[in-house]
Parts: C-alpha cells; structure tokens; sequence
C-alpha cells in the first residue's frame, strides 16, 4: 500500500511553511510543479520548478479563475495508476501523474471575518483549488492529499519513514480530512450569500465550520471536544480576544455565549447591565447607574451561586468594576472592551480569563441555533422574539404601575435565557429570584422564592428581596399554583404569555390575590 511521491503540485494561497516544505520534497527529488504565486515563492527561494501553465500549454487566466482546471492537471491527479485504461489514456494524451497534492484555498473566511464587501467574497470563492482537493483525495488509493499547513511536518514525517513513500492509511486520513475542508468551505460560501440575501429560513442550509480550537475536554473529562468557528464575524465567544487567564473549556464558552448573548439584551446606550451566569442560567441580572453597581446588584441576587460563574457587561469593563469581580472566583468575563486600568487589575488573577468584543451580539438577528438529536440536526432561528409595552395585555382590573412595568419587562427579557420552565422575580431592575430547568412550572417559582429568602437571610435583611417583585414565566401557568405561590413569595405583578386553557382561573387567582397581570402573547421557551 506504499506508493511513491515522484511529482508534487503546490498551489497555496497562505503561504506559510512553503519554502521548507519545498526544500524538503526538492532533497528527495520530487518535481515541484506550481502555480504563479506558488511558483514565484519556490523559485525566489532558490528551488527549480515547473509552472503549471506550461504543464497545460494554457497561461493562468481571467484574473487567476483559470489556472490549473485542466485535463494535463485533473488527468494526472484522478489517474488510477493500476488501471491499463488510465495509464494507456496518460500516455496518448501526455498526462503526467501527480503524485501529492499541496493546496490550501483562497481565504474565503478571513475576508469574511474582515467584512469584505460582495464583489471581493466572490472573488475570494476558490475553484481550482476545491477540484483539485476532491480530485486527488477521491484518487488517494495513489495519490496524497495536504489542505493544511498544520500537516506538512507529519507529510515529511512519513515520506522520511517510508524513504520517500506515503502509506495507504495516511493518505486516506488526509483525504478525510480534505473532504472536511471543501464541505466547510462550500458551507460557509453558501451561508454568506445566505446572510447577504437574507435568507434566514433553516432549510437548505449547509452546516460545517472551521476548527478553530481543539478542546481539552468536553461537558466532562471523558469527552473529546472541539470549537468550531461557522466564520461569521458576529461579535461574541467565537470571534472575542481573550487577554488573559487559561484557555476557555467546552463548558466556559458555552456560559459565555449564554452570558453575553443574555446581557446583549440591554441596550448598552441606555444603561450599564451585568449577567452572571452558571450552567448556561443565569444566577443573577441587573441593570445600574454604573457598571459597578449593576455587577453589585446583579451579585445580590445569589452570592452563592455567583462563585465561579461567568460574568457578561453590555459595556466595556471599567477599573472599579474589575476590581469589584475579582473580589470572588470567577472564571470569565466578557465585555465589548477593557480599559487599561481594568486589564492591569485583572492581570494579578492569573486563571481569569478576560474576552473583549467589538460589540455585542445583535440579539434581534434571525440567525440559527442547531442542536445534535440522535441522526439528524435539529435547526431553527434564534430566539429574536422582542416585546415591547405596546404589546403587553393588561388582564387584571388592578393596572400595573409605570414601576412595574419596567420591571415585568425586564424580568421577561432574563426569562427568555433561563431554562425552562423559568420563572423570573425582579426588583428595582435586578433579578432577585431565578427558578430555571424544572419540570414543573410550580417547582420554579419555589426555588426562585427560597433562593430570595436565602439571600436576604444571608444579608440580614429583615424580608426577602421578592417582596414587592414583578415576576416573569417563560410560558404561561397552567394552573394558579404556579402564581399563587409567587404571590405568596411576595410578588406584586405577573408577565407571561397567556393562553392556557385555564387563563380564566390564573386570572382570578391574580385578582384574588391582588396581582396585577400583563399577556405578552409570545412564549420563550428554551429547553
Ligand atoms: P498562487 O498564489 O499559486 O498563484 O495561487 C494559489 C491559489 O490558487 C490556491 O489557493 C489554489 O487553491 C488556487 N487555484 C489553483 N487553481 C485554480 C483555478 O483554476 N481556479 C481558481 N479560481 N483558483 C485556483
């Protein structure tokens, strides 16, 4: 299964490691064919190379859409060398083979990153390079495959084990792996024009990302993991800089995103808002006058969870916010920006980690959320359902007052990021009460009040933040209990959907119990 590299085309658009990688095949005297870019590398550095346009008797063409889609290249790559037909079809038509194929493609995912206006994504859109790849992998019972710079050495590895051959076992792993990158490819071109059209609706869309980082583990240490990147330059935990701290584990940058995508909620041009998050829910959310004191507010709501959680702002992190945050264990912070002064606190705690942003993520963008279900992918848009006052129906005869709405509507917000069922209580713009994940919708609003009763117990307060609260479920009640009992933790008005075959009985319940009511008529599940 050792076949031999006698012939080598590259054709690279990153250029890293070119030189080497040629100066090595070149020691073991494989003839480098190249194309224009490639080629003028290899021969500045002193190496002996053959253009591929006098391969095919063709100049490169058309601004370079044209270079090596030809018979003299396709022939030499997709020849079954074991086949009398093949070579007997080589020999007429003067097709040399190909024994190694060097390619990475034009960099359609960093113009992407950068933002490239559409005429340049086009012209970014490789087309040679991506047939060559499938050409030579689907032909890698001879020849071998390279589409990543990572895996030159591990090339010049085998060819030095095998004294100048590769092994069918390496060659079909590199073809694996070519095929990745050609479908990751084609997947991120297709969901450009996707974004760039506005076609938001899930189906026919392409899934496949670019590996940006191989983690250390996954949900627990027994599980292997990865982060790809779907190349898209949306500002959040794929595309943030992180400053400092260890890297970011599978479960760090699922918190992370939870935080940030929940506290992009809040227009930063308002107000200053934090959300400290654990296990992607949200242990507390608060709005302020300042950065501080909205990451104090949002603390308050439950100190003891807040240990080691994530920590999201809608503003760039100041010095005496940074200060207050490493004050406890945390694990990540994520804000559209540091100052300075803040990143200087920060660097005395070595393990933080601190990612920067360049904005928030749009939290009205009608993007995608996949998630993996035993043989299949289960897709639809992102949760970008917004309500406003005007969509709120009052259905208490007790009118809520300006005070209570603010806070109805601020506790729906957190609601929409809390697992189901969720039930949310909220004070003076802070959650005081977070009920997440349970089974019952009764259970929640349980939890939510003991943790409330918890935390003023351990502040000394003489009765527990929910007095007085507005309270948020994510769906509506289907019995009164649910309510009664946040009535009974002291809450003062209800928001949630409505709908329930037993409005009529929440609703009385409500009134009984001296509550004040608003229907959004939008439900946020999140499961
Ligand atoms: P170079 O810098 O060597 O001039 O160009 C290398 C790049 O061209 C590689 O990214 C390769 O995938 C791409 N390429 C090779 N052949 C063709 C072709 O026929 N058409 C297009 N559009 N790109 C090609």
């Amino acid at each position: 299964d050792l076949y031999p590299v006698r012939r080598a085309l590259l054709s690279v658009s990153d250029k890293t490691g070119l030189v080497d990688l040629g100066k090595a095949l070149a020691a073991r005297g494989v003839e480098l064919l190249s194309t224009g870019g490639s080629a003028k590398t290899l021969r500045d550095a002193g190496l002996e190379v053959k253009d591929v346009a006098d391969v095919t008797g063709f100049p490169e063409m058309m601004d370079g859409r044209v270079k090596t889609l030809h018979p003299k290249v396709h022939g030499g790559l997709l020849a079954l060398r074991d086949n009398d037909d093949h070579i007997k079809a080589m020999a007429e038509h003067d097709i040399l083979g190909i024994d190694l194929l060097i390619v990475n493609l034009y960099p359609f995912e960093t113009a992407l990153a950068r933002g490239a206006e559409y005429d340049e994504m086009i012209e970014n859109i490789d087309i040679g390079g991506p047939a060559m790849i499938r050409a030579s992998a689907k032909n890698h019972g001879f020849v071998t495959t390279v589409v990543d710079v990572e895996d030159y050495d591990a090339l010049l590895a085998e060819l030095e084990t095998n004294d100048g051959q590769t092994s069918y076992v390496f060659r079909q792993k590199l073809a694996q792996i070519a095929y990745a990158r050609t479908g990751a490819y084609d997947a991120a071109v297709s969901n450009w024009m996707a974004d760039a059209i506005g076609e938001a609706a899930p189906r026919r869309r392409a899934f496949a990302g670019t590996i940006k980082q191989t983690l250390r583990y996954g949900e627990n240490p027994h599980q292997s993991a990865a982060f790809y990147t779907d190349g898209s330059d949306r500002p959040g935990v794929a595309t943030a800089t992180q400053h400092q701290g260890k890297e970011l584990s599978y479960n760090n940058i699922n918190d992370t995103d939870a935080a940030f995508e929940l506290v992009a909620e809040f227009d930063p041009a308002e107000t200053p808002a934090v959300a400290i998050i654990k296990h992607a829910n949200p242990c507390g959310v608060a709005k302020g006058a300042t950065l501080l004191e909205a990451y104090k507010n949002a603390f308050d709501c439950d100190r003891t969870s807040a240990f080691g959680g994530i920590v999201a702002l809608n503003q760039p992190l100041d010095a005496e916010t940074a200060e207050a945050i490493v004050d406890i264990f945390t694990e990540v912070v994520i804000a559209p920006g540091a100052s300075d002064e803040a990143k200087a606190i920060f660097a005395k705690k070595k393990n933080l980690r601190l990612l920067t942003t360049d904005g928030l993520p749009n939290v009205l963008e009608a993007s995608h959320t996949v998630r993996q279900v035993a043989g299949g992918l289960l897709v639809q848009n992102k949760d970008a359902g917004f309500i406003s006052l005007d969509d709120l129906k009052v259905v208490t005869k007790l009118a809520p007052t300006d005070e209570q709405l603010k806070d109805m509507l601020f506790a729906w917000k957190v609601a929409k990021h809390v697992k189901s069922n969720a039930i949310v209580y909220v004070k003076d713009q802070a959650t005081v009460g977070v009920g997440a994940g349970q089974m019952s919708r009764l259970d929640s609003a349980l939890i939510a009040a003991a943790k409330s009763k918890r935390m003023a117990d351990a502040m000394g307060l003489d009765q527990p933040l929910s007095i007085g609260s507005a309270v948020a479920s994510d769906a509506f009640f289907p019995f009164a209990d649910g309510l009664l009992e946040a009535a009974a933790a002291g809450a003062s008005c209800v928001i949630q959907p409505g709908g329930s075959m037993r409005d009529q009985e929440v609703i009385d319940a409500a009134e009984e119990a001296g509550l004040a009511m608003v229907f959004t008529g939008m439900r946020h599940f999140r499961h």
